[in-house]
């Protein structure tokens, strides 16, 4: 099998993106990328591209506005920031909520990877039914105290959000959603907004890994061990993810100086595309559902 890319490797940065329609139907590239996974043991990485059927939207992908997010040096710096923060993540949240699992996380249930990695923070796999499964960046449905450390439901934060800031939710209807959960709301409506602290005073804070913060040492070991453990005879499958952060893209280069295959498949040309076997230029449930015929057939 050839180790070159067979998109062509990224002359441009990641975040500059192709035109789609250029490469999006070179059907012997994806074909001989569903040839090399159909067998394998699988490492599967999943990022935002995944969960836009979802109703999620990418902020990394195609037409994607530029944002900021706050990072976690903000986030802990001030009263202030924590209000905007929790404004905007409060309405973003009231939304991500109801998106339901979609064709491409249940493909990756039959998919049935050695070991499912996803950089998103929507919980889609978990309730699709994945198993073996290692939220990277964390779940925004669960809290965490910066104090004591104790997790709670996010469920049951938005609760006490609403019912303290009761005025709030009506008028926001049409802010824009991100990805994280987060929305687009002006300071000045933040700045009354009533965050509630832990019963032992500390901060509480979605439990996601913020720009500025490192992903927990053993979850990213745990993914390391997976991914060494595929060998030559394995594969490592990303999905959906650009791979602009190096917390996802430091398995790529795992696996490729391993001599592990890997396959990339995205809308837009990512990071990894030059350390790709193949680098399919396609949307995620239609090539996971093909794969998933694949290895179940
Ligand atoms: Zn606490």
């Amino acid at each position: 099998m050839s180790l070159l890319p067979t998109r062509s490797p990224a002359a441009t940065s990641p975040s500059q993106q192709r035109d789609p329609d250029a490469t999006a139907h070179d059907p012997a590239t994806r074909a001989a990328a569903l040839d090399l996974l159909a067998d394998r043991d699988l490492v599967v990485l999943t990022g935002a591209g995944l969960s836009t059927d979802s109703g999620i939207p990418d902020y990394r992908g195609p037409q994607a506005p530029t944002r900021t997010p706050m990072t976690y040096q903000e986030f802990v710096a001030t009263p202030e920031a924590r209000r905007r923060y929790w404004a905007r993540s409060h309405l973003g949240w009231g939304r991500m909520r109801h998106a339901d699992p979609n064709t491409g996380h249940r493909a990756l249930v039959e998919v049935d990877p050695d070991l499912l990695i996803t950089q998103n923070v929507d919980s889609l796999h978990e309730r699709a039914g994945s198993p073996r499964l290692v939220a990277l960046h964390g779940r925004i449905a669960d809290v965490v105290c910066l104090g004591c450390r104790r997790t709670t439901s996010r469920a049951a934060l938005h609760e006490r959000l609403s019912a303290l800031n009761p005025e709030f939710g009506a008028g926001h209807d049409d802010a824009e959603t991100r990805p994280d959960g987060d929305v687009e709301l002006e300071a000045s409506l933040t700045e009354s907004f009533v965050v509630p602290d832990c019963d032992c005073g500390g901060t509480l804070k979605p439990d996601v890994v913020f720009f500025g913060e490192n992903v927990p040492a053993p979850r990213v070991q745990r993914c390391y061990d997976a991914v060494d453990a595929l060998g030559a005879g394995g594969a490592l499958l990303v999905v959906g993810s650009s791979l602009t952060v190096m917390s996802g893209f430091r398995f790529v280069r795992r696996a490729a100086r391993a001599g592990t295959p890997v396959v990339v498949v995205n809308r837009g040309a990512t990071r990894g595309d030059a350390l790709a076997t193949y680098a399919v230029e396609a949307g995620c449930s239609g090539f996971l559902a093909d794969l998933a015929a694949r290895r179940v057939g």
